[in-house]
């Protein structure tokens, strides 16, 4: 299988070989309209390792040219992200917002050359003068477009036109400059598409000063050309607009940048656009960008994800030209494998009982080691206190037990991690209720670290937690936000919310976790043992959000290639 970079990478260095260019240059070009999700990782990662790949250099420039929805809150979080992702833009920080003025004075050349024109037709008149693809249903042939009124204008009324259009004489929409290229083109991209639009919005960046706004497909090739980028790389849907953007760096006569195009990254369970996860956010059905749910950098960071995890991810899945979806188990495949490395193991009781070892005198607490991580040495061992009341996990006691069941009912025994074996005497009711509230045991003084005499078979390993040491703590447990796989794929006449999971975050608020957790840090990713990863919140006195479960769903599905 290709991997990521292979075949963008091939492209590169055939360009090397064959001189068409002497360096490698890429860049990141986010719009600041939304935080980042995880596709962007998949292109951020393709541009800045090729760049280190080839002993080249990747700038950050944002791709700032619709003053409505841009901010500068964006723009922070943006690269707040990619910093935490690992990526080092140095000092070359961009923004197509500063090249305003030589991006007019490029537009300026085309008309002189006689290849734009400012025309009069609405927005809405171009697109139908443009036509449809196929116009005729199953027609393979696209019908030529219309040639606009306005698209023999002189060069002269073309530049005073344009000139009055910059100075903020004519209304929002009632003009656009267009390139003149050719409507029978078949490629709709290349019937004479708008450059320059109107827009009396103030922008964030640039402020009032333009009434003008270039559109993408002029800007983001001359952008490249002026930052002397050699391969633009971009997602897949932009392979159509190759033409054009070849057609304005020949027209405007500059660095001549070359654009590669790899497979959008698309993911089940998920949604992976600026313009729908703003929609979760502003209707509040997130608690925000960086909720744990979410599939930004910022969310997956909240919710315990790794930069090294995404990174294997975005590695191991293929970039054949095709857009696909990876399936999400994928992605929780490579963070286990990464944070079974890392994560500190610690035990904490979500849905405790009370379990009251009869023959333990009270008060007495010792003192037990604990490995904090198997998987590494230098992780050391920490100290558990026992004592005689612990908290374990209600569905590790059972009154009359299901058949298969090997944890605590009466009269059967269990081993306690790290701790001794436990046989089970009985339990307690609350008299009201008719509750369960503590399960009873004795435990034996000769199994200390839980080795069974040979007379005893002990089938299962509970964890727990002692009662009077314990630190209280809320555990938020997740599913998937969307319930169903594809989540644009909605029901008649609904749209993607419909399929929202109505059950996607579960609050524990009285969980409770052994004393090292009382100063977890943030980020330091945790194994609370049978449970799952966790990682501690910023928010909330002693909260903890569930990074991903232990059992892994990929090895049953695998065989499947994440993409294809
Ligand atoms: P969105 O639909 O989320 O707004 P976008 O393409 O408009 O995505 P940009 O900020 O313009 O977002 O994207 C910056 C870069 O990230 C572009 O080069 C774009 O091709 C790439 N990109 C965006 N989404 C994905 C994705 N799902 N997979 C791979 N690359 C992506
Ligand atoms: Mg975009």
């Amino acid at each position: 299988m290709k991997t990521t970079g292979d075949f963008i990478s091939d492209c590169i260095r055939a360009d090397l070989q064959s001189g068409r260019f002497t360096r490698v240059h890429t860049r990141f070009p986010p719009e600041p309209n939304g935080w980042l999700h995880i596709g962007h990782c998949k292109a951020s990662f393709i541009d800045f390792s090729m760049a280190e790949q080839f002993g080249g250099k990747c700038n950050l420039r944002f791709d700032d040219t619709n003053p409505e929805k841009e901010d500068y809150s964006y723009v922070e979080a943006i690269k707040q992200d990619l910093r935490w992702m690992g990526y080092d833009w140095e000092d070359r920080e961009y923004y197509a917002s500063d090249y305003y003025e030589y991006l007019y004075d490029l537009a300026v050349k085309i008309i002189q050359k006689g290849n734009a024109y400012v025309d009069d037709l609405s927005e809405r008149e171009i697109s139908e003068y443009r036509g449809t693809a196929g116009a005729d249903k199953g027609a393979s042939i696209t019908p030529p477009g219309r040639n606009s009124p306005w698209r023999d204008r002189s060069v002269a009324e073309n530049l005073d036109l344009f000139g009055r259009m910059r100075a903020g004489e004519f209304p929002d929409g009632s003009r656009t400059l267009r390139a003149k290229i050719d409507m029978a083109h078949p490629n709709l991209v290349m019937r004479d598409p708008v450059m320059y639009r109107i827009r009396r919005e103030n922008h964030y960046r640039a402020g009032n000063r333009w009434r003008i706004y270039p559109m993408y497909d002029f800007q983001h090739p001359l952008s490249d050309a002026k930052e002397g980028i050699t391969h633009s790389l971009c997602s897949l849907e932009y392979e159509i607009h190759r033409p054009l953007y070849e057609w304005f760096i020949r027209e405007a006569e500059v660095f001549p940048s070359r654009q590669i195009e790899f497979a959008r990254l698309n993911m089940t369970r998920t949604v992976l656009s600026k313009r729908w996860l703003l929609r979760l956010v502003q209707e509040g059905h997130v608690s925000g960008w960086d909720d744990p749910r979410m599939p930004t950098i910022a969310g997956l960071r909240r919710r315990g994800y790794t930069p090294e995890a995404i990174r294997s991810f975005i590695s191991q899945i293929g970039i054949a030209k095709n857009d696909s979806t990876v399936d999400i188990a994928f992605l929780e495949y490579c963070l286990r494998q990464d944070l079974n490395k890392r994560a500190l193991r610690v035990m904490a009781v979500l849905r405790p009982l009370k379990l009251i070892i009869e023959n333990w005198e009270d008060g007495a607490v010792e003192i037990l080691e604990a490995v904090n991580n198997p998987e590494d040495a230098a992780a050391g061992t920490r100290e558990l206190p026992f004592s005689r009341e612990l908290w374990i996990e209600a569905e590790d006691f059972a009154e009359t037990p299901p058949p298969k069941y090997y944890r605590l009912y009466p009269g059967n025994a269990a081993r306690l991690r790290y701790g001794y074996i436990i046989t089970c005497t009985g339990f307690d009711r609350d008299p009201h209720t008719g509750r369960i509230v503590a399960a009873r045991g004795v435990y034996d003084p000769a199994t200390k670290g839980g080795n069974a005499p040979a007379n005893m078979k002990v089938r299962s390993t509970i964890h727990w937690v002692s009662a009077a040491h314990a630190v209280p703590l809320e555990a938020r447990l997740y599913e998937y936000l969307f319930a169903v796989d594809r989540p644009m794929e909605a029901p008649d006449g609904k749209d993607f919310i419909a399929n929202l999971n109505p059950h996607s975050l579960e609050i524990l608020s009285g969980a409770w976790g052994e004393p090292s957790l009382a100063n977890a840090a943030l980020e330091q990713p945790y194994q609370f043992e049978r449970l799952g990863y966790f990682v501690r919140d910023r928010d909330g006195a002693l909260a903890f959000n569930k990074t991903v479960g232990l059992r892994d769903t990929w090895a049953k599905i695998a065989g499947k290639q994440p993409e294809g």
